[in-house]
């Protein structure tokens, strides 16, 4: 089936050709035609599987016809987190190209003022998070009595982030009739739940994931030797050691790299300035520009390495990610699935290394439960000592040494590496301190909620609190 087979304008169809795309994918042929038609749709379909463009082509023929009022969006899109919610208003400017549709961004962190103005001229589509959302409502910003397509994307994330009351407020002060779009990765009986409350009729559609667990990602187990479960940070350094032997061994062009906590980002961060690589953080307790402007620098290859939490890194769309780094294994399955089809899109080959020791077992395990696999095992000290280590180029800027030397140093040792460091930096000394499970447990907080988020928050696993009695 082509593009030109699901009903979309002729505006439209040049917007997706521009873009480069030749053939929809499966979640695009079943909902575009439904979509266009005023059909509910209750989609399963991850990040990936080019569900964005599912919803936002037919929308934007839809909203072609029409005018928005002050203050009034026509259409009303709810995304669980700033970054995605940035994504599909991107989607709106490729595809809408050829269509003059005015579009408004409410979200968290970052200054509403401009915004706000865009929705007093009236605005086509409105793009949001639930919690940034319902503040300009209950202050009077915005009505929402003209939306005429509500689309709530990613469910059981905002299932997870605790969003859910907030999107049942905002769905309650919504018009009746309507046509609405719902999306969720998985359909736990919570969102099935909601799903039925907030749907008339709707088209199911379910697509399988992405290649997150298919052939162009190689899956790497490294098992991390370490006995000790009272000596975490005996732990955290051996990880440390074995993800820069990796990146060392490893072609890396740009990882990101996931951390179950938010406390754990930094520090491996700043290890990781220290032994001269290339690299940045990204999580939910940066400001709205900064976050958006360390994407942009990852995104134009000025960084390699982005260490990274899994809220501000979810549906992250990036091109070409040559590899994703499980610093800890996810505790939560789907989460992993998640991390690892940041990488291997778009027919891409990419390379997902999951670092674990034997406390790690029942994560591995849900994990390989979950996707049908076994991840197999990586034997980083023979891939290292079968590659000959290669000089850095004398010229070649910090950031790119970064991932193609290796680390001068012999594992184990967490001294910084001369030879390639650019700056002197100060020794984190306070965050090499030894940790307390409950430390840990304080910082797992997301500031875009105040609420404990999935896969770095309530889930201490039990080394961890062990550890600190
Ligand atoms: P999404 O699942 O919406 O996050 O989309 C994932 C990626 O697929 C994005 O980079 C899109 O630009 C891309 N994409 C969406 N539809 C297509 C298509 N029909 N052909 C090729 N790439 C696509």
């Amino acid at each position: 089936m082509s593009f030109a087979d699901l009903g979309l304008s002729d505006e439209v169809l040049k917007a997706v050709s521009d873009a480069g795309y030749t053939d929809p994918t499966p979640i695009q042929e079943q909902a575009i035609p439904y979509v266009l038609m005023g059909r509910d749709i209750l989609g399963c379909a991850q990040t990936g599987t080019g569900k964005t463009a599912g919803f936002t082509l037919p929308m934007i023929d839809i909203l072609a016809s029409g005018r928005a009022r002050a203050r009034m969006p026509r259409t009303l899109i709810l995304e669980p987190t700033r970054e995605l919610a940035a994504q599909v208003a991107e989607n709106f400017e490729v595809y809408g190209k050829y269509h003059s549709l005015a579009k408004a961004l409410i979200i968290g962190g970052s200054s509403m003022g401009d915004q706000v103005k865009i929705l007093d001229r009236g605005v086509d589509v409105l793009i949001a998070t639930p919690g940034r959302l319902l503040d300009l409502f209950e202050r009077g910003g915005l009505l929402l009595n003209d939306v005429k397509i509500l689309v709530i994307d990613e469910a059981d994330r905002m299932l997870d982030m605790g969003f859910i009351p907030d999107v049942e407020k905002i769905v309650s002060v919504i018009p009746k009739i309507r046509q609405t779009l719902f999306f969720s990765a998985t359909m736990p009986n919570e969102i099935r739940r909601l799903a039925d409350a907030f749907l008339m009729n709707p088209k199911e559609i379910s697509v399988s994931p992405p290649a997150s667990t298919g052939e162009n990602i190689s899956q790497n187990l490294v098992m991390v030797d370490h006995q000790n479960k009272r000596d975490l940070d005996g732990l955290h350094k051996a990880k440390r050691d074995m993800l820069r032997k990796l990146i060392g061994s490893e072609k890396v062009k740009n990882a990101l790299i996931f951390c179950n906590r938010k406390r754990d980002v930094d520090i491996l961060h700043k290890t990781l300035k220290r032994h001269g690589f290339n690299s940045a953080t990204l999580h939910g307790d940066m400001s709205q520009p900064a976050r958006t402007e360390t994407m942009e620098r990852f995104k134009a290859d000025k960084i390699t390495l982005l260490v990274c939490s899994d809220v501000a890194a979810r549906g992250l769309d990036i091109n070409d990610l040559s590899h994703v780094f499980n610093y800890d294994v996810p505790l939560h399955a789907e989460d992993y699935v998640h991390r690892i089809g940041r990488t291997g899109r778009a027919g891409r080959l990419g390379r997902a290394f999951t670092l674990a020791w034997r406390e790690d077992k029942k994560y591995i395990d849900a994990i390989q439960h979950l996707t049908g696999k076994a991840i197999p095992i990586f034997n980083a000290d023979k891939k290292a000592a079968a590659k000959p280590e290669k000089k850095p180029a004398e010229k070649e800027p910090a950031e790119k040494v970064a991932t193609k030397s290796k680390p001068k140093q012999a594992v184990g040792d967490d001294k910084p590496r001369k030879a390639t460091r650019p700056v002197k930096a100060k020794k984190p000394k306070k965050a090499e301190q030894p940790k307390k499970a409950a430390e840990y447990h304080k910082a797992d907080r997301d500031v875009d909620s105040g609420k404990p988020v999935r896969g770095m928050g309530d889930h201490v696993p039990a080394f961890l609190s062990n550890g600190s009695k």
